[in-house]
């Protein structure tokens, strides 16, 4: 076969960004010689990725001079993981979910217990794909290369845990591990085709995913964009204690386990942020008075974020969002009261349109840019088995 990877412009990538090109085309946009290109498009179609839309190859008839990507010709298998429970999906090559399923867990009980869930889902959705990838998003820092957890605040046990080493003896395919709220911003940019984007994650707790230039920031250690530990603009006295051990962060006064504990002091029966949504939904005065203030304390988090670095749209996901117009409008006070007149002139705050899927969405796409990448692709393709 030949090395599909071994030169640095990428044919593939194009594909990937176009669906279905011409030989002309693939000529023009690589600027590679006609020989080099012919070479190539009959490797990746010999290897399934692309798929010729007229004539044929052989027969002495003419070669075919339109190909598209087969999106369908592996699968990427992601587990989204929140703190009570996670998705998980088969997606394609281009990050569309086909199967998918939900499941309820406690992410204390440990990697272990949950990883094993996760497998069992897995094992579920579309059994007989070839699987070229797996990704987990967990609600922590992770250091990405290393494709572990770092110093998760309340991931009792995660830390530094081989969650890549624990897949290995079920399958060959590399495992990539990313923050959930990383996962969703890449999500958000693909989907609406934007380069700098924030994406809220907002359920148990509160993390957001920066993506400018169309890169994911994961800073130094993977920590960027973990506001839900950063300190709140307004504070109480006596202050908040937050279950990270610290005092008065953002998730101490937003974060959906402490607007269950205030609901909870206030005589309500709350039982995880499903119970906040349904009260808020009701129109409870207390549960929408708590959460529009809980919007407000994430308005001040990110305003001076918003600032800095001036994104085009602010994408919120997660259980809490469905609180829809009550959570923003807090959120939208503050961010357009403190932020600089020119970052907020176009800038879009607005619910996922994703979904509960923007967190697979997203690791799916971050996966198949590691795996397609020509650096990769090679070794991909020696694991992989035949073209189905
Ligand atoms: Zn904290």
């Amino acid at each position: 076969m030949t090395e599909l990877g071994s030169h640095e412009s990428d044919v593939l990538g194009l594909f990937r960004e176009h669906g279905s090109l011409s030989r002309t085309d693939v000529i023009t946009l690589s600027g590679l010689s006609r020989s080099t290109i012919n070479q190539r498009l009959a490797a990746l179609t010999a290897a399934g990725l692309l798929q010729p839309l007229e004539g044929g190859e052989s027969t002495g008839g003419r070669p075919s001079s339109r190909f598209a990507f087969r999106a369908d010709r592996a699968v990427i298998l992601c587990a989204d993981i929140g703190a009570t429970g996670f998705t998980a999906a088969a997606c394609d090559l281009s990050g569309t979910p086909l199967a998918q399923t939900e499941v309820a867990i406690d992410v204390w009980e440990g990697p272990e217990p949950v990883l094993g869930a996760i497998l069992e889902a897995f094992r579920s959705l579309r059994p007989d794909a070839d699987v070229w990838a797996i990704a987990i998003g967990v609600p922590g820092p992770v250091e990405f290369a290393a494709h572990r957890v770092v110093n998760p605040p309340i991931m009792t046990g995660w830390d530094r845990f081989d969650i890549a080493g624990w897949f290995s003896p079920a399958y060959a395919a590399p495992v990539i591990v990313e923050n959930d709220a990383n996962a969703r911003a890449v999500a958000e940019a693909r989907h609406h085709r934007l380069d700098n984007v924030i994406a809220l994650k907002l359920g148990t707790g509160i993390g957001a995913g920066l993506v400018f230039n169309g890169q994911i920031i994961r800073g130094d250690k993977g920590a960027a964009g973990d506001i839900g530990h950063t300190r709140a603009v307004i504070v109480e006295s006596p202050a908040r204690e937050c279950r990270c051990g610290s005092f008065d962060c953002v998730e101490a006064y937003a974060g959906g386990w402490a607007i269950e504990r205030e609901l909870d002091q206030a005589g309500l029966t709350v039982h995880g942020v499903r119970d906040i949504v349904e009260l808020v939904q009701r129109g409870d005065i207390d549960a929408v008075r708590r959460v529009r203030g809980a919007g407000r304390v994430i308005g001040d988090a990110i305003a001076d974020l918003v600032s800095i670095l001036n994104p085009r749209a602010i994408a919120l996901s997660g259980q809490l969002a469905e609180c829809d117009e009550v959570l923003m409008s807090g959120i939208r006070e503050r961010v357009y009261q403190r932020a600089t007149p020119l970052v907020t002139r176009d800038l879009v705050i607005a619910r996922s349109d994703l979904g509960a899927l923007a967190g697979v969405i997203g690791l799916a796409l971050i996966s198949s840019d590691a795996i397609l990448r020509p650096a990769s692709l090679d070794e991909i393709l020696k694991r992989a088995t035949a073209p189905v």
